[in-house]
Parts: C-alpha cells; sequence; structure tokens
C-alpha cells in the first residue's frame, strides 16, 4: 500500500485525539523544547512542501517563525502590562493565550475567518474599522505576500498603531533578492506557486522588505534568530533562520510655542 494511502487510512479510522496521543508517546523526549505550549520532545516534525527538519511541534503545531516570535515577545516583555492587541490571521497557538490573558484587549480580525479560531473577526487588513492610534500592539505573521496593495496595508497597520506602541511583523524573506518579486501578469494558482513559492502568494519579499514599512512611517529593527540565538539554542527551540521585523511608531514631538514671540504682536 503506498504511504499516502496509508496515511489516509489512518485518518480516517483513528480519531485525532487518539493520533495526537500516539504522535506524542511515539516522540517524548527531552531533545528540543517549545517555548510555546512548554512540552520537550525528541524532535520537531518535518514540514513544509520541501520538508524542513527539526519545524513542526507535535503537540501545539507552531512552526519555526511562531516559536522564534514567542519567545522574542516575552524576552522584550511586550506583553506585560495592559494592552490592546490587534492580531491578523490569529495563528490558533496563540489565539487562546492572548484571550485569556486579562491584561489583553484581545482583536483577532482576518478577512477569512472561517480558517481561524472561533472569535476571529471579518476584517480587510486594507480597510481596518478602527480609529487611529487604538492599538498598543499588533502581530501580522505571514500575511502580507498574499495581499495585493501591501502599501495600503501597511498603511493601515501604522495609522492605528498608537505612538510609542509596537509591531511584530513577519514575512516569507529571500535574502538573495534585493528588490522584491512582483509581476502582476501572473495570476494563476499553479503560476503563482511556481513564481512565489505558494498558490495564494502575490510576491517574494526581497531585502527591501524593511524599506518598504519605513515607507509608510514605521521604525524598522531587523530581530534576527541567528543573532538573537546560538546553534544549540536554535536547534533546541526548532528555530531555523528566521526574521522579524520589529516596528514603532514614534511619538510626533510636541512644538512648544515660544512666548516670547508674543512681545511682536504689540510692535
Ligand atoms: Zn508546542
Amino acid at each position: 500500500m503506498p504511504f499516502s494511502k496509508a496515511v489516509k487510512y489512518i485518518k480516517f479510522f483513528i480519531p485525532s485525539f487518539l493520533r495526537k496521543r500516539i504522535r506524542l508517546l511515539a516522540l517524548s523526549g527531552d531533545e528540543v523544547h517549545c517555548p510555546i505550549c512548554r512540552g520537550n520532545y525528541l524532535t520537531f516534525l518535518p514540514f513544509g512542501l520541501e520538508k524542513r527538519p527539526n519545524a513542526l511541534c507535535p503537540n501545539c503545531g507552531s512552526l519555526e517563525r511562531h516559536r522564534f516570535l514567542w519567545l522574542c515577545l516575552n524576552k522584550k516583555q511586550l506583553l506585560s502590562g495592559r494592552m490592546r492587541m490587534l492580531h491578523i490571521a490569529p495563528e490558533a497557538m496563540f489565539f487562546a493565550k492572548f484571550r485569556n490573558n486579562n491584561d489583553i484587549e484581545y482583536h483577532p480580525i482576518d478577512k477569512s475567518p472561517e480558517n481561524y479560531p472561533e472569535g476571529t473577526r471579518q476584517m480587510d487588513l486594507t480597510d481596518l474599522q478602527y480609529e487611529a492610534n487604538s492599538f498598543d500592539g499588533i502581530i501580522c505573521s505571514h500575511v502580507l505576500e498574499h495581499i495585493p496593495d501591501d502599501k495600503k496595508a501597511m498603511e493601515e497597520l501604522f495609522r492605528v498603531l498608537k505612538p510609542g506602541g509596537w509591531a511584530a511583523l513577519q514575512v516569507p524573506l529571500d535574502e538573495k533578492r534585493g528588490q522584491t518579486y512582483e509581476d502582476w501578469s501572473i495570476t494563476t494558482p499553479e503560476e503563482r506557486e511556481k513564481a512565489f513559492g505558494q498558490w495564494d502568494h502575490v510576491r517574494v519579499y526581497g531585502r527591501d522588505f524593511g524599506d518598504r514599512l519605513r515607507g509608510v512611517g514605521f521604525v524598522v529593527t531587523v530581530e534576527s534568530s541567528e543573532r538573537e540565538f546560538g546553534g544549540d539554542e536554535r536547534f533546541r527551540f526548532g528555530l531555523g533562520k528566521e526574521s522579524i521585523f520589529s516596528c514603532e511608531k514614534k511619538p510626533t514631538p510636541q512644538r512648544k510655542p515660544k512666548p516670547f514671540l508674543d512681545v511682536f504682536i504689540f510692535l
């Protein structure tokens, strides 16, 4: 029997909770640690079109980028204190953590909420239904590469972020490219998969991604898993080579009137 057919049978006959129990039993060990579900395992599972080793948490389903994001948010203490958070395309392994945190007023949104946990509100990132300067923190991971007008989406993220707030942005990045690759003549899912690596991606971001964010007003710092963690830690947390574009909206400096100029009114 071919492997894929055997997997189909297993999925059909064994309920998912039981498959998860078996998976966790088979992968019990202490070689790797998931900081999100706080489990220790023999290894993370391979994942992706071209299977990346040590990628998928067998318990919470987190990938390298989720674990790096979680470690960075906690290291910088960005989740401490009361805050209003916007989360676009809310990942299931974060959803309950944020929603159950009494200090976080949590706003999970997506254009297709049916693909995300219940409670996700339907909203287009290029037309956010929120007031300007209304969020302390924003998480937007692997979303912008799906949006044709990504500049409008970036402008919207900048608009709703409070001055002094932070936004953690991640995209698939091809560091070999200086310039982001777009080609609007490529429209079919097959062509897009071939050109951009996934059927529903509309571009491949290059090293200019940070400049695109700066172009709408953000102050951008790039966090890199290779800079933040040594080789052993990257293996233990299953981090791979990941980047976070850490965006800030600087408060506008208040221009104070110069009172001594009043004297000229009377001259
Ligand atoms: Zn996990």
